[in-house]
């Protein structure tokens, strides 16, 4: 069988393995961390810095096809491994969101509804951003950001300068705030023959900046259904995308408002695994080997938790329970905002 590359050993870097080994393929990943979560459950593991061209090339070398499991890869690692095997989903779904000011442009010439943005730069221009967008208002970085990490509200001009300091690293980028009533995601699948298939709608809840809940099915009418469907087929054809995505998305009485996109299996989309046939790890693996895309129809309704820092406590009670399907990440380490696992109820039917 053929050998599946893995950027990133993190939980989702290890659930993607799971599944590609379920498919008879053997992983390979590679992580600058020490002990990658994914590096207990897969064949092959490098840990060396992003910039170790030897033990990229040795890498490329051991491996038929690459993936990734975050989206802020260096583009001197991505230039080097393109240049020995294919990198799935390509480099302009990676640059396109790898930085939220090209990321909002994109999803904006496609025509679709963003919170409103400006590129912040310095104190100048987030005075005029300030001015010309209001207030409240978000500033972010514009790379890295993740988990709410490197952002700060802005509920009147005074805070700006404060949101300045915060958000460290020059490049950033002010949005609107969206008076949201609740957010949702879509997990969406395009095969390298073009097929494309969604799953149903997840409801979002976030605390401290983190997904702490995903419900299924979200409180969306059929047409927002239809509507959050058909615009995240709309990003994977714009991009010519091959594998998983995740879209964010604001729920308004205008319609829906695009957060942002990940170019990868996504934690809202962790429900799949009990209630979906083919869940969206094997999904990602079918896209980016080839494999026809499989079944994202939902037969369950599921609540996902995140299993957070000292969540962890919950688990024998979590055992217990009849419904629930519990998923560790063999965290030996727990931390406060850590995700260490989680938790699939199933709660009926779907
Ligand atoms: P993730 O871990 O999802 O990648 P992130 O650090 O990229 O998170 P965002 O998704 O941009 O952060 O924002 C985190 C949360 O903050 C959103 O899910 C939403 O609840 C809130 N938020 C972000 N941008 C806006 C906005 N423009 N208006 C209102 N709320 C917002
Ligand atoms: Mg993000
Ligand atoms: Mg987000």
């Amino acid at each position: 069988g053929a050998t599946i590359g893995i950027l990133g050993g993190g939980q989702l870097g290890r659930m993607l393995s799971v599944a590609a080994s379920r498919l008879g393929y053997r992983c390979h990943v590679y992580d600058p961390g020490a002990n990658p979560p994914a590096g207990d459950v897969c064949a092959q593991v490098t840990t060396a810095p992003w910039d170790d061209a030897a033990a990229l090339r040795a890498f490329a070398a051991s491996v038929d096809v690459i993936t990734f499991e975050f989206e802020n890869i260096p583009t001197a690692t991505l230039d080097l491994l393109e240049a020995a095997k294919p990198i799935r989903p390509d480099r302009r779904a990676l640059s396109v969101s790898q930085d939220r000011l090209t990321e909002k442009q994109f999803l904006r010439d496609l025509g679709l509804m963003t919170a409103p943005f400006l590129p912040v730069s310095d104190a100048a221009s987030l005075t005029d951003a300030v001015a010309q967008i209001g207030t409240p208002a978000i500033l972010k970085t514009r790379r890295m950001g993740y988990d709410g990490k490197g952002q700060a509200r802005i509920m009147s001009a005074a805070d700006a300068p404060n949101a300045l300091a915060e958000v460290v690293g020059a490049e950033a980028i002010l949005e609107g705030f969206v008076h949201f009533s609740h957010e949702v995601s879509v997990i969406a699948a395009r095969g390298l023959d073009g097929q494309v298939a969604a799953y149903d709608p997840g409801e979002n809840l976030h605390q401290d900046g983190i997904l702490r809940q995903t419900t299924v099915p979200a409180r969306l009418s059929g047409s927002q259904r239809a509507d959050a469907v058909l615009l995240a087929g709309r990003i994977l054809n714009a991009l010519d995308y091959v594998g998983v995505m995740g879209v964010e998305l604001f729920v308004t009485p205008q319609g829906l408002v695009v957060n942002e996109i990940a170019p990868r299996v996504h934690n809202s989309g962790h429900w799949t695994q009990n209630g979906c046939t083919v869940d969206q790890f094997e999904q990602h693996i079918r896209a980016i080997t080839g494999l026809p895309l499989g079944d994202a129809g939902r037969h369950a309704d599921v609540v996902m938790e995140n299993l957070i820092g000292d969540d962890m406590d919950r688990v024998p009670e979590l055992l217990a329970a009849r419904d629930v399907a519990l998923h560790l990440y063999g965290k030996t380490e727990r931390r406060a905002g850590r995700k260490m696992g989680h938790a699939n109820r199933v709660v009926g039917r779907g």
